[in-house]
């Protein structure tokens, strides 16, 4: 096996930083105590930075999920660069890169290489800056001018401003220590869970074979981007959780911004879409269970999911009409109140035939997964 070079200068960093945010911060409230405005800088900086990644970053920038004001653009790659996660340019070819070879020798954060070459490792090594696909951030200003002023941007907002911020109130290492070394620290690791616990713990009912996966507890340690399984499935949609309730602050900013016109060209898939590819990830669920199954069972199981594969296609297809029918109307005026509540009526009830469809493939699986098995 080829022996990994290492970027020292990275390494002693990456170590530096957390060394620094925790005991660093640790002995300065020990000698200083604590007063109300440094928790207050870091768990704000902390956000700020992390929404900017999330937003920005991710959904803006690389999967281009939305348009946006260019004031939005700037404030979020402004809030992306506090993250000191390297600039918009590398950050995306990267991330792209991600997406369109998951877990092969180019994807450069594979799960596959361990839990620890995903969450920092990969960024430890010495490998030559590589930046690809990512022509269309090219033409872009904002991007442009904060890859050429990267570094002044980046330290200035996470070492020297909360440095300024603390010597308002008489304690700048204070506020270099909690708004700075700590805060950058949290925005780091709680960002790097999106490349290494989103592809470790979870369900994966969209792609069972990718190592994506939805958990919505992760949700909540990195802002909002657990439900990884559906983003590899559906990368341009600007939501992560799709069900209203699951915390992803990034898709609420988002929606929120829409309503004063500064984001725009919201991309979301169809509900129908969504469930077509959930019913796939069952059907997938359940054939890779059957080199498990006695040869005797296999067969029937085959003829039970053909069964409700057509089912579900029928509804399907009547729902894409309904969807068709719908676009058309919008386009060209509904003529009364009744026609779209028809149309809304008629959705529900293919919602609910397509679930109980989805239903029934669940109990095949279940019953494969227990061995208590359908008998004919
Ligand atoms: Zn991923
Ligand atoms: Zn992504």
């Amino acid at each position: 096996m080829k022996k990994k070079k290492y970027n020292w200068p990275m390494v002693a960093v990456l170590i530096l930083i957390p060394l620094i945010g925790i005991f660093g911060t640790a002995t300065y409230v020990y000698l200083n105590g604590i007063i109300w405005q440094e928790p207050v800088i870091m768990f704000s900086g902390w956000w700020i930075a992390g929404m900017g990644i999330t937003f920005g970053y991710h959904r803006l920038f690389a999967h281009r999920s939305f348009k946006a004001h260019p004031l939005v653009q700037f404030f979020a790659m402004l809030c992306g660069s506090a993250a000191l996660q390297n600039t918009i340019l590398k950050w995306s070819s990267d991330h792209r890169t991600h997406h369109n070879n998951l877990d092969t020798e180019e994807d450069p954060y594979s799960i596959t290489k361990g839990f620890f070459h995903a969450h920092i490792g990969w960024i430890l090594e010495d490998k030559p800056v590589e930046i690809k696909g990512v022509h269309d951030l090219e033409k872009n200003q904002i991007v442009m001018f904060q890859h050429k002023y990267y570094w002044a941007i980046g330290i200035g907002l996470s070492f020297v401003l909360p440095m300024i911020v603390g010597a308002f109130y008489g304690r700048p290492l204070g506020g270099l220590l909690w708004g700075g070394f700590l805060r950058v620290t949290l925005v780091h690791h709680f960002t790097f869970f999106i490349n290494s616990l989103c592809h470790f713990v979870g369900k994966r009912p969209f792609e069972p074979e990718s190592t994506a996966r939805d958990a919505w507890w992760v949700a909540f340690f990195t802002f909002g981007e657990g439900f990884h399984n559906f983003h590899h499935k559906f990368q341009w949609d600007y939501r992560n959780g799709i069900r209203w309730y699951d915390f992803d602050p990034g898709k609420w900013a988002i929606k929120f911004l829409s309503f004063f016109k500064l984001t725009s060209d919201i991309r979301k898939v169809e509900e129908y879409i969504i469930l077509k590819a959930r019913f796939h990830g069952l059907k997938e669920s359940v054939q890779l269970e059957y080199p498990k199954v006695p040869a005797r069972v296999v067969s029937l199981y085959k003829e039970k999911v053909q069964e409700v594969q057509g089912q579900a296609k029928q509804v399907y297809e009547k729902w894409h009409e309904v969807e068709k029918e719908f676009k058309l109307m919008k386009i060209e005026g509904f003529k009364d109140k009744l026609q779209k509540a028809t149309i809304n009526q008629n959705r529900k009830m293919l919602k609910m035939e397509y679930a109980s469809l989805l239903n029934g493939l669940s109990v095949i699986l279940m019953s494969i997964k227990s061995g208590n098995y359908i008998q004919a």
